[in-house]
């Protein structure tokens, strides 16, 4: 490679919004011929909203919501968020967990003190047996033996709350159960938007005849909804986190340069294993430092740009 191209080609990735890591970088990224992407945060915004609510008889919209954020005010994750801020936005007060454990890749499993969510009772004594709350997806309820309906014997009442969960799933929502003491209360849909260059990059590097595979921690349904969307040839759901890295390393092996692209703590590893590891330069430090290359925008037409100046650098070096 000459200076002088590897010069010119980081400058106009500069003024692109694409910064590279090094000359390595720059070069290696033209005979890139698979691109895994996250979705949440590269495809999608990243900006979960809480967009339904459906109860189970009996329980109360406003508890669902309150009981709910309480379990997600202990968690990071970008879901736990949407619902904290639905309650805020109805001025439903937290309640302090007096326990919580936090399941990767399936959601919060919190315990509060006797009395707590009943807000006809918030001054009432506290005695009683201790409010068990799990908010998360159905691994986290089938993990703690809560079973999603055909086998209960109050079928009918579960079988509706996950029935419309599934066609929520299929409109490209992410569905959150909640359970209060091991009986399904309510499921929240949460809505994230693809961002508005995400089908036209997916669709410009299908072009160039390289493969985009979506890797998520979502469910199937909703993952092939917004894989759809944006045109990816495969979708890979329901995984766990630590599994990303695994997949990008199986396509490694089977002869493929693979470039990922990702904005996750979840997501450093994967970045690291690639070929070419493309950060989301609005997502974590972590991310970006396991990556070669950072796409400062966060539009993931900067990627195609990467991979094509790539190209054209080679060709000057040749
Ligand atoms: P992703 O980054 O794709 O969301 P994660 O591994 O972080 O992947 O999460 C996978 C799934 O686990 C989520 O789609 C969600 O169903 C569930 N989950 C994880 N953490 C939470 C949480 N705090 N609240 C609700 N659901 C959660
Ligand atoms: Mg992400």
């Amino acid at each position: 490679a000459t200076p002088l191209s590897v010069t010119i080609g980081t400058g106009r990735g500069a003024r692109a919004g694409v910064l590279y890591r090094s000359a390595e970088a720059l070069q290696g990224a033209h005979d890139v011929d698979t691109v895994v992407l996250d979705k949440t945060g590269t495809i999608t915004q990243g900006r979960p909203e809480l967009a339904d609510v459906l109860t189970a008889p009996g329980v109360d919209g406003r508890l669902l919501i309150r009981a709910a954020a309480s379990a997600e005010s202990n968690s990071e994750h970008p879901l736990a968020q949407a619902i904290v801020q639905a309650a805020k936005d109805r001025n439903l007060a937290m309640v302090q967990a007096d326990g919580f454990d936090s399941v990767t890749g399936e959601g919060i499993d919190a315990t509060f003190p006797p009395g707590s969510f009943q807000e006809d009772r918030a001054e009432g004594p506290r005695n009683g047996d201790a409010i068990h709350v799990l908010v998360g997806n159905r691994r986290l309820l089938e993990g703690k033996g809560i079973e999603s309906g055909a086998e209960r014997s109050d079928h009918a009442d579960t079988q509706s709350l996950f029935d419309t969960a599934r066609s929520w799933e299929d409109q490209g929502r992410t569905t959150i159960f909640v359970a209060i003491d091991g009986l399904p209360a309510g499921v929240l849909a949460v809505t994230d938007q693809v961002k508005p260059g995400s089908r036209q990059a997916i669709h410009d590097l299908n072009e160039r005849g390289i493969q985009t595979i979506m890797l998520t921690g979502d469910n199937q349904g909703t993952a092939e909804k917004v894989g759809g969307q944006v045109g990816v040839n495969r979708v890979v759901a329901q995984i766990h986190p630590e599994d990303k890295a695994g997949i990008v390393k199986a396509l490694q092996a089977q002869g493929h340069k693979v470039a990922m692209i990702g904005d996750g703590i979840n997501d450093a590893p994967a970045l690291a294993q690639a070929d070419l590891g493309m950060a989301i330069g609005t997502g974590t430090d972590v991310a970006i430092e396991s990556a070669d290359v950072t796409l400062v925008s966060g539009d993931l037409n900067a990627a195609v740009k990467a991979i094509d100046l790539s190209a054209a650098t080679m060709r000057n070096i040749h």
